[in-house]
């Protein structure tokens, strides 16, 4: 099938080009081989274009991650005099540049309690990996090499490298890849929506520790290392934990010396309207903290693992069989990079950011509260500018579509009709905006979203 393309000529080069040459990350090959893909090519605060200068809200923030907002004027001219100055120098052993110094001593003044260093990658998945293998060390320098379990959940993201992807406890993502998940156990989803028959909301909690706690003595606390969670689940669904819940999960940790991973790819720098929320929303001290995405509102990749300072008194001791701490990559500390995440947090800080999340945040959960109302709108759910609708055939019974209906991607197929980017993940549509949107791009927001559900419902059966 051919995509109706622009007269010019360049355009459809691209296009041609990106669908010869470009595997996407989640493909739909059978998809994709039919329709190709749209062709963004220019951004301008909640805004984006195709190439064809066609305007789209952008509901998503590229992929939760563009929260200053696109095109940037400020941003971009840091990134340019940066790229003149210094685009790059390793970190190895004893180089550094201003802007890796300055942004790692930046993150410990944000980070909670003594999460005071911080090792610098390129995105979420890597900053995960780097945790898992620091945790491994850690407890190898203790003495503890037993303690190599990792306990995660179903329906956690965190990432799509081998073992972040291993981490990730979406079953379905995992076909055919041999992930190297024989250390790694998942936990209950806590889901609120999807909780087990005759469990009331109040015991839910209770219910999940209980059963956390029964999974730590099966498999031995000696065995377990660490426990990694995001605040929020964010692409399993944007799904809300009962409250106290991950204030539970991580006294069983402390109680069983088990370290904390804290996810913050997606929670923080603004998207709850905190610039970190682990201590500040949710009451809990991470051992870890995991940073990419609002990091550097994607302007270029970064990502970081901040870990507290008796982790680092730990892995920093000296060691006979090899001195050194053999991790590291090319881009670890890119000075580029660093410049962009110290001059974006500037900006968040500086332009009020989180005062506009938490102004707007709940108007904007309210109004898309009242989707609730439409037919196969099951729950709408998360916080702030982090929010999802959850489709259901039967309110009642809240039984799923099937699969092969692709309710989620056929309301995003509407909505980006009607002007919209909304992301589709399953039986869901996730809402995760620039932190830009304002009470304009919400309205319209709703009122697309709306049509757009309307229209799908009647293209049913
Ligand atoms: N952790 C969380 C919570 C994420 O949402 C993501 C990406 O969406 C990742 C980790 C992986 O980050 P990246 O795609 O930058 O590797």
């Amino acid at each position: 099938m051919h995509k109706s393309l622009n007269p010019n000529q360049d355009l459809e080069l691209t296009w041609r080009n990106d669908k010869n040459h470009v595997i996407h990350p989640y493909a739909n090959f059978e998809n994709f081989s039919k329709e190709g893909s749209t062709v963004y090519a220019k951004g301008h605060r909640h805004f984006i274009y195709d190439q064809q200068g066609q305007k789209y809200l952008d509901g998503i923030a590229g992929l939760w991650c563009v929260n200053i907002g696109h095109g940037n004027e400020e941003l971009a001219a840091h990134i340019g005099e940066q790229a003149r100055n210094l685009a790059y120098y390793n970190t190895f052993e004893d180089s550094t540049s201003p802007s890796a110094a300055n942004l790692a001593a930046k993150l410990a003044s944000l980070c909670p309690g003594t999460l005071n260093h911080v090792f610098f990658g390129t995105g979420g998945s890597m900053a995960n990996d780097t945790a898992i293998k620091m945790v491994h060390y850690y407890f190898n320098m203790l003495g503890k090499p037993k303690k190599k379990k990792i306990l995660s959940r179903n329906l956690g993201y965190h990432g799509s490298t081998y073992l972040a992807h291993a981490l990730t406890g979406i079953a379905s993502t995992h076909i055919g890849f041999d992930l190297p998940k024989d250390d790694i156990t998942y936990l209950s989803t806590p889901y609120p929506y999807r909780k087990p028959e005759g469990i009331d909301s109040h015991s839910y909690c209770d219910y999940l520790i209980d059963e956390m706690e029964t999974k730590i003595i099966e498999i031995g606390a000696d065995n377990i290392a660490c426990f990694i969670a995001e605040p929020i689940m964010g692409a399993g669904g944007v799904i809300v934990a009962p409250e106290g819940y991950l204030g539970k999960a991580y006294a069983l940790c402390k109680k069983y010396e088990i370290l904390t991973i804290a996810d913050e790819v997606v929670t923080a720098f603004g998207r709850l309207g905190k610039m970190i929320t682990s201590k500040e929303m949710f009451k809990v001290q991470p051992d870890i903290m995991v940073l990419a995405k609002g990091l550097s509102s994607g302007y270029v990749p970064l990502g970081a693992t901040v870990i507290s300072s008796a982790m680092h008194e730990v892995i920093s001791r000296p060691k006979a069989d090899n001195p050194y701490f053999s991790h590291g990559f090319t881009y670890s500390g890119h000075a580029l990079a660093c410049a962009t995440g110290l001059k974006n947090i500037e900006i968040l800080e500086r332009d009020g950011f989180c005062e506009h999340v938490n102004k707007w945040g709940p108007y904007f959960k309210e109004q898309l509260t009242t989707l609730e109302d439409l037919p196969i709108v099951g729950e709408v759910r998360g916080s702030h500018f982090m929010l999802a609708l959850e489709y259901v055939t039967d309110k009642k019974t809240k039984t799923s579509f099937p699969m092969e209906v692709n309710i989620g991607k056929r309301i995003y197929t509407a909505s980006k009709k009607r002007g919209l980017i909304i992301r589709p993940i399953g039986p869901l549509n996730v809402l995760s905006p620039p932190l830009t949107y304002d009470k304009d791009a919400i309205d319209e927001t709703i009122g697309i979203l709306k049509d757009s559900i309307l229209e799908t419902v009647t293209t049913l059966h």
